[in-house]
């Protein structure tokens, strides 16, 4: 670890961000225990991990898929073990590694990824979680699929055995703007009421990031994936 990975204090920040959470749960009427804390530990070290573990927190989420498996290798004995999210891209040429050590995608974007996932599932383990990124406001570099091809899309991927559709997630455009920040997460939500209404059964909103945290709960999300304020800023 460099010296300013060791100088975080992974479970100061984590308590901090609880906080934040308790916080903006009251304030918006949610019960916090339906809001799952998931670490985006991309780039940063096992060790990290370990210290997080240690506190309690289940849920992580990575981004690049070889430093994530050898995270998921170096933490395969961890007691209790962590849950594994992939919350990014997935190309078609991944789909293996990610149906054998993954618990939750984030990411869907298109069928054949999903049918992927679903073919390559190893038969011991329970359906693959799974999001479908919706580009709620139609940035051109961002990915996802558009908020009116959801439900397509949707309905193919309920009728895969190893895949278990659980909702929708979004990265919206950065705005330092509560009322701005709060506008996409409504209309992700929006989304999952209307496909509800015609027949799927999705539980789940993965939505705020470090910096928008908040407005995702005043939103509804039950999945809230933070990375810089836990294990602090990435990179350099
Ligand atoms: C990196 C990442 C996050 C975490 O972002 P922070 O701003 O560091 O909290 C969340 N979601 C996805 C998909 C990411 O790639």
């Amino acid at each position: 670890m460099s010296q300013a990975e060791t100088d975080v204090d992974v479970v100061a920040r984590l308590t901090a961000v609880h906080e934040r959470i308790a916080a903006a749960a009251a304030k918006h009427d949610r019960d916090p225990a339906t809001i799952h804390l998931v670490a985006i530990s991309k780039t940063k070290p096992a060790a990290m991990v370990e210290r997080a573990l240690g506190t309690g927190q289940r849920d992580f989420g990575e981004n690049y898929l070889q430093d994530a498996l050898a995270k998921i290798e170096a933490l395969a004995k961890a007691e209790p073990a962590p849950r594994w999210h992939f919350v990014g891209d997935i190309q078609s040429n991944k789909t293996r590694d990610i149906a054998a050590h993954f618990d939750w995608t984030h990411a869907i974007d298109r069928f054949k990824i999903a049918r992927r996932l679903s073919e390559q599932r190893p038969a011991a383990l329970a359906p693959i979680n799974a999001c479908i990124q919706v580009n709620i406001d139609d940035e051109t570099s961002k990915s996802g699929v558009a908020p009116d091809a959801v439900e397509a899309l949707a309905d193919r991927i309920a009728e895969l055995d190893n895949v278990r559709l659980r909702g929708l997630m979004t990265i919206p455009a950065h705005t330092e703007d509560f009322a701005a920040q709060r506008r996409p997460f409504a209309a992700l939500r929006e989304i999952r009421e209307r496909l509800n209404a015609a027949g799927h059964a999705l539980d789940t909103l993965s939505m705020g990031m470090s910096a928008d945290l908040e407005a995702a709960i005043a939103e509804g999300a039950t999945h809230i994936r933070i990375g810089t304020a836990i294990f602090g800023a990435r990179g350099q």
